[in-house]
């Protein structure tokens, strides 16, 4: 699994309420995979799992090879996030955000600059550098966040529901992006979404449900006769999963 993401047993619970319920998967590396659920299906507490914000009680996660319980240093250190809130200084430019955050990963001078430059120009973000973020919109802001996950050079990067609150147009643009970035850089990328319009018939895709995996594999095979969205309905209709 060099490269991938490997999640074997993993379960989490909020007091009585079991989250995450014995959950296994692997993301191979260069892979686009979606994992796709309903609104409190776990995805966010599989994410807080992923980045070591809680440790679940049972069940390990490897990201690039490396256990996030035995290493977790290591582990981390393979891993870019972007999250569901943006956490930006909107009064500074572009540059200045990520010069920030490149200095509280050890990045500086020359390197730094480097780095800032190649993430802004993969992310088509190049000529906004100099701009403050609170002059861009919502499609841009997303960008640099983009941006900043990858100047350290992750091999897995991993996406909170990246789109919410964007309009159709910029929503495609970034979900085609990112679907670019991993079939042209062999970046393996977990893209946490409700919206199945963001996935593409090649992509992995794992589905969540009440906490479970209800189905895992190619996006394509998984809708088989029905669309992906009336299949996504089927697998996630309310009756009681049993825990
Ligand atoms: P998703 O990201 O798929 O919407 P979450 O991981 O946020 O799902 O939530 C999964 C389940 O865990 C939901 O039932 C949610 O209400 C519950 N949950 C999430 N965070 C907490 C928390 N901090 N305390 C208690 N329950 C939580
Ligand atoms: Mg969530």
């Amino acid at each position: 699994m060099v490269g991938g993401i490997k999640v074997s047993r993993v379960s989490h619970g909020y007091g009585q309420k079991q989250a995450l319920i014995d959950v296994s998967f692997e993301v191979e590396k260069g892979a686009f995979c979606a994992l796709l659920g309903p609104n409190g299906a776990g995805k966010s507490t599989l994410f807080s799992l992923l980045t070591r914000l809680f440790v679940p009680r049972s069940g390990d996660v490897e990201i690039a090879g490396a256990s996030l319980g035995r290493d977790p240093r290591q582990a981390l250190a393979r891993l870019g996030v972007v999250f569901q809130q943006p956490t930006f200084d909107m009064d500074l430019t572009v540059r200045r955000n990520l010069k920030y955050f490149a200095a509280l990963q050890g990045l500086s001078g020359k390197d730094a600059d480097r780095r800032i430059s190649d993430a802004l120009e993969r992310l088509g973000m190049a000529e906004r550098a100099n701009e403050k973020a609170r002059a861009l919109n919502g499609g841009h802001r997303r960008r640099m966040e983009i941006a900043r996950s990858l100047l350290h050079d992750p091999s897995v990067l991993l996406l909170d529901e990246p789109t919410v609150g964007l309009d159709a147009a910029t929503r495609r643009g970034i979900t085609e992006h990112v679907h670019e970035l991993a079939a042209n850089t062999g970046l393996t990328v977990l893209w946490a979404t409700h919206l199945v319009d963001e996935i593409s018939a090649g992509d992995r895709l794992v589905v969540l449900h009440k906490g479970q995996i209800v189905a895992d594999g190619i996006s394509e095979k998984i809708a088989g006769d029905l669309s992906l969205g009336d299949r996504f309905l089927a697998l996630t209709k309310s009756e009681e999963v049993a825990a």
